[in-house]
């Protein structure tokens, strides 16, 4: 049975008006599991006035109060956690060990927003001058809006969503054409919270929708996360509408493996690094550096060796689905197409195609759209395999002579997400996390993606805009800091 995903617009759910339909793919099986309207510039305007028209009563509410409805969600979507968890993976092709993982990073996220009646608070310095005082208050501004993409289409937009709720704004979220199931499961529940109609609104649809958030005037802001193409467009468009923007992009993380690594522990932790959700993380290890000549054999043979063995099928067949390390498809066979081109520009540049994932067949799963693990040796910098975010399970390995030649490689490409050392030296593992160009960095870590908690975001072409996402860092994206002076002359005598 498909299902035709709807918009929850002031509280109510509804066939949108829209352009057509898209196809939603179990990227499993190829079955078509629903359909995604793709709605008017009229559609996702009606959301905006909606969200507008409640910001005014929400963000009188005390913030203690406004984050009551945010705990009751955390405890409706642990009692739902399993039920959305096989929706995501049934949309979006990743294990249902990571589809958990991925639910328990929202409630993580949703949890800390829940302090917003400490992170808001302001500062106060009393004597700022002779008799004058002046103080710092954190407001809200009005409605914002999410764009989200197909590879965390649960815990991208809480990267965002409760803290803007919290802190007092409105908001409305376009779900990723691709992928909009597990939303839609999520806004079924944030509608049971009472949360007052329009406070939270779900657009479904493509850029469409985008344009008319970034033009409509009652806008105050888009956080977006996509690739770095998509980020340039909309980054500017903003900029230009006078909008403030977060605008998370692409990537291309290298894993440097120093000589002194532990290589057992080392090769496990890659394998998950680089061929979990079928290397469809931003946060996907694509490249590694092996510094010296010993460990660049090392890892060409041991990593490639490990690759051959990773399992691949359909992470909801029950005969695996509970393994920790199972590789599902790739999203489309549009993404699969590109994956497939990208193999044959490493072979004819001159790269050694150590494993060749082109191919492989699920059996029963013959309209899925797999690519196996795939490894390229004896990869130059600057190659197009090394410079372009290939988005798939396929893995480049180059050498590199010294720790400060690695640290050039990752630093001289345009990306900054990620980058981890494997390396037992604190002296090198400083000199790494100082000098890596990149927001991210793991020291024995493969994929060094901060908890909520922390800020998460990258730099150069990863990040298009100088707010990260969750933690405390995101209230900065979502108030206005209203700076008072003060001063009360005596009464005359
Ligand atoms: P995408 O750029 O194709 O789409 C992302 C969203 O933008 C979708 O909702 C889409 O409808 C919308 N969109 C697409 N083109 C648009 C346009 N021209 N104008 C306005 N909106 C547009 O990305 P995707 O394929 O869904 O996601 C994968 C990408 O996201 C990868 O590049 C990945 O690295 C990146 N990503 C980055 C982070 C991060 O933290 N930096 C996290 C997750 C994913």
């Amino acid at each position: 049975m498909t299902v035709n995903v709807r918009n929850y617009v002031g509280g109510i759910w509804g066939d949108p008006e829209n352009s057509g339909y898209l196809d939603i793919e179990n990227p499993s099986t190829g079955e078509v599991i629903g359909k995604t309207p793709l709605s008017t510039a009229g559609e996702a305007n009606r959301a905006i006035a909606a969200a507008a028209e409640a910001f005014e009563g929400w963000s009188r509410t005390p913030v203690g109060r406004r984050v009551q409805p945010l705990f009751e969600l955390t405890a409706l979507l642990r009692k739902n956690e399993e039920r959305i968890a096989r929706t995501l993976v049934e949309e979006m092709g990743k294990s249902l060990p990571d589809a958990r993982a991925e639910m328990k990073r929202i409630f993580e996220n949703i949890e800390v927003a829940c302090g917003m009646p400490v992170l808001q608070q302001g500062d106060k310095l009393v004597g700022a001058s002779y008799d004058i005082d002046g103080e710092v208050i954190r407001l809200p501004l009005g409605v914002f809006t999410m764009v989200a993409p197909f590879n965390f289409p649960a815990m991208v937009p809480f990267w965002f969503l409760p803290y803007a709720l919290a802190t007092g704004n409105t908001y409305v979220v376009k779900a990723s054409e691709q992928v909009p199931l597990t939303m839609q499961a999520i806004t079924e529940l944030i509608d049971e919270v009472g949360l007052p109609n329009g406070v939270f609104n779900l657009v479904n649809g493509d850029k469409t929708v985008v344009e008319a958030f970034i033009e409509h005037p009652q806008v105050k802001g888009l956080s977006l996360v996509g690739s770095t193409k998509t980020c340039q467009i909309v980054a500017a468009k903003c900029a230009a509408a006078g909008k403030r923007c977060q605008a998370m992009g692409g990537a291309k993380n290298h894993l440097v493996t120093m000589p002194d690594a532990k290589v057992p522990d080392m090769i496990r932790n890659m394998i998950t690094s680089c061929y979990g959700c079928a290397g469809q993380r931003c946060m996907a290890s694509s490249a590694i550096v092996a510094v010296g000549d010993e460990m660049y054999k090392t890892v060409c043979e041991e990593f490639t060796k490990a690759s051959r063995e990773v399992l691949v099928a359909d992470p909801l067949d029950p005969a695996v689905a509970d393994e920790p390390m199972v590789m599902g498809p790739v999203i489309s066979a549009k993404s699969k197409q590109f994956i497939l081109e990208m193999i044959e520009t490493g072979v004819k540049e001159g790269a050694t195609l150590a494993l060749d994932g082109r191919g492989l067949v699920v059996p029963g799963c013959e309209k899925g759209h797999f690519v196996g693990p795939t490894v390229f040796t004896d990869v130059q910098p600057g190659m197009e395999i090394h410079k372009t975010e290939i988005f798939g399970p396929v893995v480049i390995i180059l050498k590199a002579d010294t720790l400060d030649a690695a640290i050039r490689i990752i630093n001289d490409q345009q990306y900054g997400n990620g980058a981890s050392i494997y390396t037992q030296n604190g002296r090198h593992a400083r000199q790494f996390k100082l000098e890596t160009e990149c927001g991210m960095i793991g020291i024995n870590v493969g994929i060094p993606a901060p908890v909520a908690h922390l800020p998460f975001g990258g730099m150069k072409a990863s990040l298009l805009s100088d707010i990260k996402a969750q933690g405390k860092a995101v209230i900065n994206f979502f108030t206005h800091d209203k700076i008072i002076t003060e001063r009360y002359w005596p009464e005359d005598e």
